[in-house]
């Protein structure tokens, strides 16, 4: 169903979209693979939407395979629903000319935002390995975009637990403020159940200078062994509480309101101390984002 036309809706500006006094949430999406989970997808968009989040992103797949299908989707999503859109991109596997062509036509097709990565390598390879012609980290897509495509906000990944690859935190650090130095708008963050990693990483941004909003990536976990497989993939702890409570019972409803008291009360945590939006890790699903939402009356807040 399309809901309003894009172009009614021009570009916003991604540092508009955090700001005192209103709760930013956006919304990550992945490409699906088949024409159904296509469809299943605008499906729960079309739900989620009405909760009006910020913006929708949808990320890139290992190695740049998912790139046309990436732009479609958020093409799609602008097209049909009427609300700002980021695509992720990463310097995996392009030259520089093949980042700019893809640039080219995210504008083309009326993209307000890219989340700027490195990127994670293709299956079946262990370590990152920079394409001839290619770059080799984030900021220096950072860098290209600012320069030569200057309309599109820039949304960069931070880590609350240090990125996998880095010699230390502080190295991490150092150059999660290049890429905000080089021109990012806003730090998206991993996903993390403690919320005391993400505040101690908030104040060592703020104690190198990172005056960028640092959003919390928050995971709507439904499940026991779905949670043990990304956490292990990106490297986040999970509590042993949270486990516990988790593997109370098999049954799904169980597991998926578990997950839901989960992230509503990090969620609540997260904004009593102040951040200045949320973005949420939804896997192509709305019913456990819904009852967040929900449960955080989100839909009255926002919209009064
Ligand atoms: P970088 O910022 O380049 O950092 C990579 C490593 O190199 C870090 O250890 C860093 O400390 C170090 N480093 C950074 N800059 C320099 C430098 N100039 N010199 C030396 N060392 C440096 N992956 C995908 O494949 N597709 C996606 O769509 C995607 N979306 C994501 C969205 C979010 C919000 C997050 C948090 C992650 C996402 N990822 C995605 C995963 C991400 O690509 C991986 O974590 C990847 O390994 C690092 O990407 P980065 O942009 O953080 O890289």
């Amino acid at each position: 169903m399309i809901h309003k036309i894009a172009s009614k809706i021009g570009m916003k500006k991604l540092r508009d979209v955090y700001r005192p006094g209103h709760l930013a949430v956006s919304i990550e999406l992945f490409p699906p693979k088949t024409a159904s989970g296509e469809h299943s997808l605008y499906e729960h968009v079309g739900k989620l939407v009405e909760y009006h989040p910020d913006f929708v992103t949808c990320t890139y797949g290992a190695g740049g395979s998912t790139r046309d299908k990436t732009l479609e989707i958020v093409r799609q999503i602008k097209l049909r629903f009427g609300i700002p859109v980021a695509s992720h991109l990463t310097v995996v596997g392009s030259t520089v000319d093949q980042l700019r062509d893809y640039l080219r036509r995210a504008q083309a097709g009326g993209i307000d935002f890219v989340v700027a990565l490195r990127g994670d390598p293709p299956q079946g390879q262990s370590s990152f390995v920079a394409t001839a012609g290619g770059l080799r980290h984030a900021n220096e897509l950072v860098e290209l975009i600012g320069r030569e495509f200057p309309g599109f906000g820039i949304a960069v990944a931070g880590y609350p637990e240090k990125h996998s690859e880095a010699v230390s935190f502080d190295s991490d650090l150092l150059h999660l403020k290049n890429k905000v130095d080089a021109g990012a708008d806003v730090v998206l963050t991993q996903l993390f159940f403690d919320n005391r990693d993400f505040f101690q990483f908030r104040d060592r941004c703020a104690a190198l200078g990172i005056g960028v909003p640092i959003v919390p990536g928050i995971l709507p976990v439904t499940n026991l062994k779905q949670i043990q497989r990304i956490a292990s993939l990106c490297g986040s702890k999970i509590p042993g509480k949270f486990i516990n409570d988790l593997s109370r019972s098999d049954l799904p409803q169980w597991q998926m309101q578990v997950g839901i008291e989960f992230a509503l009360n990090q969620v609540h945590e997260l904004i009593q101390q102040g951040v200045l939006g949320l973005h949420f890790y939804v896997l192509n699903q709305s019913q456990a984002m819904l009852a967040i939402l929900e449960g955080l009356q989100i839909r009255s807040s926002r919209t009064a």
